[in-house]
């Protein structure tokens, strides 16, 4: 498993609930949510920091379907799984 915990969900190594995931990148509800439906969109591959995201890998979630963004808002406990 490696250190970096997005790294690790987006291998499946460490437990998340994905709402959504298409390259180059993968949304999956936070596990401290500071409200409900606190959803994180990350790229698949490691970036160290925000500066290390390309336009690419923010462009992507825009064009998915939008039924992810609606789950995210109807999930009110994150529970562990991988999908
Ligand atoms: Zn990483």
């Amino acid at each position: 498993m490696t250190s970096c915990v997005f790294c690790s969900i987006a291998a499946g190594a460490a437990p998340a609930t994905v709402l959504a995931s298409k390259d180059p990148a993968f949304a999956f509800l936070a596990r401290d949510p500071l409200a409900p439906g606190h959803t994180l969109v990350v790229p698949r591959r490691h970036a160290a920091d925000l500066f290390e995201v390309t336009d690419d890998d923010l462009a992507a979630p825009c064009c998915w379907p939008g039924g992810w963004r609606r789950r995210s808002w109807s999930s009110s406990t994150p529970e562990a799984s991988t999908s």
